[in-house]
């Protein structure tokens, strides 16, 4: 007899990002030469300070249940941090830590929405956002962009999506998947349309806010460019990319006070706090010494430049050069309908990545999770050489597809 699951979860699929990092982790205990570029992950190791600082914590016996939202010398920090970077102004009761930026997400849909609820996401977008709406009884409405856009949602586009049923708005810049960044003029254009309905709330996913490459260009998130637009705004950010903390899941935000008070509520009757432990490492990661961020911007910084000249040269491949995070999105479309070497055809781009792994050892994630065909995303979170390899067998496997 098998159990039968929950109809919910049969809206939603396995996290793609999850299972291709799976399966190169799978291959490689198998002892396959895998380079897995598919996880959205910093490959630096989490800072000395941050370790000591967790260290500290064990040994000072901070093992217990914490707050439900977290410790109150986090949530300074994390005030603090608002201030500093984004000249953003809260109190405490604005501020909810979780287990990662995904439990924030989840949190949030699940404490709004109610069947009908609509949620516009931009596409190409990170896998789980129309995943976790559908979780929370929502309805995603997607926006598609494309390479031609720069993959980024125009005013007269969000106009169009917003029904009487639009509840939220998901903004990611620099986004994940494809680097591109939203300017000043470009978030003050979806203001100006924001202004005329009141109640939709917005969701900035500022996570990748520490890898922005072009110097002159300052990062901006929504909320400190217009005070009522802030008053709707939750502002999502987290220490798992800048601070390469990945495995410790700290997420926070910063938003209005109802709907942070119904995520307290939502958290004491799932995970509880964030761990003990990770949450004094977090108070040190924004807390202290920021300057190593500078020479990991700098190295994911040759990373993208050497990524984006080798994959722009390879048949049939064509990409924008990332301005944030590590991540780069190159459209397959000359690709579709060419077969490899052993006749298999490469029907789209779920086939270009499932081949690739197969024949050259390289894992991607397929542009289709990220609700947008034909690109597939490369993470060059890793290092340069094993980015080399990598662009190196991505160029031959192109070469080879007839
Ligand atoms: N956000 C990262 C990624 O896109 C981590 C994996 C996940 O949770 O999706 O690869």
């Amino acid at each position: 007899m098998s159990i039968k699951l929950s109809k919910n979860l049969e809206k939603i699929a396995p996290s793609a990002t999850v299972a291709m990092t799976q399966l190169a982790r799978e291959l490689k205990n198998e002892g396959k030469d895998v380079i897995s570029l598919s996880a959205g992950e910093p490959d630096f190791d989490t800072p000395d300070h941050i370790k000591t600082a967790a260290i500290d914590a064990i040994n000072r016996g901070e093992t217990k249940y914490t707050a439900v939202d977290g410790i109150d010398e986090l949530k300074e920090a994390i005030i603090k941090k608002f201030k500093r970077d984004n000249n953003l102004s809260f109190s405490k009761e604005n501020i909810s830590v979780a287990p990662g930026g995904k439990p924030i997400i989840y949190n949030a849909m699940i404490a709004t929405l109610n069947p009908g609820d609509e949620v516009i996401i931009p596409s190409p977008y990170w896998v789980s956002y129309p995943d976790i709406v559908k979780l929370a009884g929502g309805t995603p409405v997607i926006i598609e962009t494309s390479i031609e856009d720069n993959f980024k949602i125009t005013d007269t586009k969000l106009k169009q999506s917003i029904t009487e049923h639009t509840k939220w708005i998901i903004l990611n810049s620099p986004s994940n998947p494809t680097g591109e960044v939203y300017t000043q003029y470009e978030l003050e254009t979806l203001i100006d349309v924001l202004k005329q309905y009141p109640n939709i709330y917005i969701l900035t996913d500022d996570i990748y806010e520490h890898l922005l490459y072009d110097r002159s260009n300052k990062f901006i998130t929504i909320g400190q460019l217009d005070d009522e637009i802030n008053t709707r705004t939750l502002t999502m950010n987290g220490v798992s990319k800048a601070y390469s903390m990945t495995g410790w899941r700290i997420g926070y935000c910063g938003g209005p006070k109802t709907i942070i008070d119904a995520m307290r509520k939502l958290q004491g009757q799932s995970t509880s706090n964030p761990s003990s432990i990770s949450q004094w490492a977090a108070v040190e990661a924004l807390n202290g010494d920021q300057d190593f961020l500078k020479n990991w911007l700098e190295s994911f910084e040759e990373r993208r430049n050497k990524v984006f000249e080798m994959i722009n040269s390879a048949k049939g491949l064509k990409c924008l050069k990332p301005k944030g995070a590590f991540y780069i999105y190159p459209s397959c479309e000359e690709l579709i309908g060419k077969k490899t070497p052993d006749g298999k055809v490469i029907n789209n781009d779920k086939d270009f990545a499932m081949n690739l792994l197969e024949t050259k050892s390289i894992s991607i994630v397929h542009g289709e999770a990220f609700g947008l065909s034909p690109y597939f995303r490369i993470s060059y979170a890793t290092s340069i050489e094993k980015l080399e390899t990598a662009c190196n067998r991505i160029i031959e496997f192109c070469d080879e597809l007839e």
